[in-house]
């Protein structure tokens, strides 16, 4: 028996089965390589197939809608071209360019635009696929209820795998935001990433246990650790079963409604959200509209998805958080400037403000989109009063300017801000006197309050939400927004920990937006408080 463990969260539960280790060979073209044209032809081809496959599976799915714009991109073409220019065979030039973009992405210091090299791999090797003639299906000889084990799972490998019929899976690679993880918690698969010693020691045939909400794996366990495990699941699924009954209904706590909301960032998360309960949408961080394209979304795209969003929430709240982009959060086709505290520089309301044409763009499209529903428009990174009267004036000009074009609009979208910075504390209470509700952002709040990065490892003991300044903050905030009788929620991640909900309760607050997943498990919580 051998256990295994990895600090990366993938996707919670419990999984006992056998184990099925992934061998991924390509069939090995014997072809001369030809002139360069003859070349870029066997590319233009390979890329047309793989375009084409992609197009097929992109009317439903997020993800192959996704890789449809990346296949598009220039910048993949020219890399390959201009390979094959250099003397390179196709095979050779997409091998290359694939190695030099997922460098170039896995550079990038964000956890989620990083998780996005996958998509680049999954793509060149789709196009060398169909340059060598198609691959050996990986995945043959999986038997229903196997626990997958392989280097990494490509969004693509659902064309092949039937992921509802695996028990669980394990992989050397990937992060918690990568699509594989996401589709995981989605189908509540349990699944431990990252676990870098998972092919040489783990063979087909092994019986496993996979440990989700651990991180943990065991290879070829003992009885005992059978039974233990099979106690544990147990117990962990009569919780999950009680957890999803309060999910779908309303909570309280003292006499007074609850509500859970949740945080999303696509319109299926919201379909999702509201699926499993959550009681409207308390954050839709429109950014990763901006981050998915090469170009900016139009007024007109940016309309669909937020109308869609809207329709999705059903009458429920739907709060669309303006572009919050610079920090860690880079954009290429912005350009942004390098900045030497990227935290502290241009970023959020203060790229808005700047570029003015791109930001009324937005307020338009949420503005015709609220038309379709309740939503609700909020500024991040807010530090002092004068951007948000700013912010509101551009709000204001907006619906001037649709009145007069004729074109249908809600006046009545209410205008909220997030409380992230510990300057937007202080002034809470003049804040709160010129807006509709606040969002207590903890993420940002706790490294501005903590002078502690939020993505550095080393001073993660710092990073702490439970300090005794942060929980001052958040009390100064309430206090504020009561003052006003204006609502405020909490957006940050501390609205998702359990152990945090009555302490929150405590002092006042009355709305959780949350991760889809946690929906259940806030909801129980309250119900038990
Ligand atoms: C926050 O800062 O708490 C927040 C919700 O925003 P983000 O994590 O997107 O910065
Ligand atoms: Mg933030």
């Amino acid at each position: 028996m051998k256990s295994l463990k990895t600090s990366v969260r993938a996707s919670e539960g419990i999984a006992i089965g056998r184990a099925f280790v992934v061998k991924r060979e390509l069939k090995i073209s014997d072809r001369q390589k030809g002139s360069a044209a003859e070349e870029r032809e066997l590319f233009a081809q390979a890329l047309e197939q793989s375009r084409a496959q992609i197009e097929a599976l992109a009317s439903d799915s997020d993800i192959f809608a996704a890789h449809l714009e990346m296949i598009e991109d220039p910048m993949l073409t020219d890399s390959v071209e201009s390979h094959i220019e250099e003397g390179m065979s196709a095979d050779n030039a997409v091998a290359t360019s694939s190695e030099e973009i997922v460098a170039m992405f896995e550079a990038i210091d964000d956890e989620y635009l990083a998780a996005r090299a996958t998509d680049v791999k999954d793509i060149f090797a789709r196009i060398t696929a169909n340059l060598s003639g198609g691959v050996v299906n990986p995945f043959d000889g999986v038997q229903e209820g196997d626990i997958v084990v392989d280097n990494e799972l490509m969004p693509s490998d659902m064309a092949q795998l039937d992921f509802s019929a695996i028990r669980g899976f394990v992989t050397t690679q990937g992060s918690s935001t990568s699509h594989v993880c996401i589709i995981a918690r989605n189908l509540s698969i349990p699944a431990v990433v990252g676990l870098e010693e998972a092919l040489s020691q783990i063979a087909t045939g092994d019986t496993l246990i996979v440990d989700g909400s651990e991180g943990r794996v065991v290879v070829n366990p003992d009885q005992q650790t059978i039974n233990d495990y099979l106690v544990k699941q147990l117990n962990m699924l009569s919780l999950h079963k009680e957890q999803q009954q309060v999910s779908l209904s309303k909570v309280s706590y003292c006499g007074q409604t609850i509500d859970v909301l949740a945080n999303v960032g696509s319109v299926e998360e919201v379909e999702r959200a509201i699926e499993s309960g959550a009681d409207g949408i308390g954050l839709f961080r429109s950014e990763f509209l901006y981050m998915q394209g090469s170009v900016e979304p139009t007024e007109e795209e940016q309309y669909e998805v937020y109308s869609a969003a809207a329709r999705a929430c059903k009458g429920k709240p739907l709060t669309i958080r303006t572009l919050d982009i610079g920090g860690d959060k880079a954009v290429p086709y912005m350009g942004f400037p390098k900045e030497e505290n990227p935290f502290l520089g241009w970023r959020a309301i203060r790229v808005s403000l700047e570029l003015r044409d791109m930001f009324s763009r937005q307020l338009r499209a949420i503005l015709r989109a609220a038309v379709h529903g309740d939503i609700r428009v909020m500024f991040p990174m807010i530090v002092e009063q004068e951007e948000l009267h700013e912010a509101k004036r551009i709000l204001e000009q907006c619906k001037a300017e649709l009145a007069q074009q004729g074109i249908a609009y809600n006046s009545d979208v209410k205008v909220g801000v997030m409380i992230e910075t510990p300057a937007a504390v202080f002034v809470a209470d003049d804040l709160a006197k010129n807006c509709d509700f606040f969002s207590i952002g903890t993420n940002d709040l706790v490294q501005y309050i903590m002078a502690a990065d939020r993505a550095n490892a080393k001073v993660a003991h710092l990073y702490n939400p439970y300090s005794a300044a942060v929980m001052s903050a958040i009390k100064m905030t309430i206090v504020a927004a009561q003052g006003a009788g204006i609502e405020c929620s909490m957006c940050g991640e501390l609205a998702s920990d359990s152990n945090a909900t009555e302490l929150l309760l405590g002092a006042s607050l009355r709305k959780f937006s949350v991760n889809i997943g946690a929906i259940g498990k806030i909801k129980y919580m309250i119900s038990k408080l």
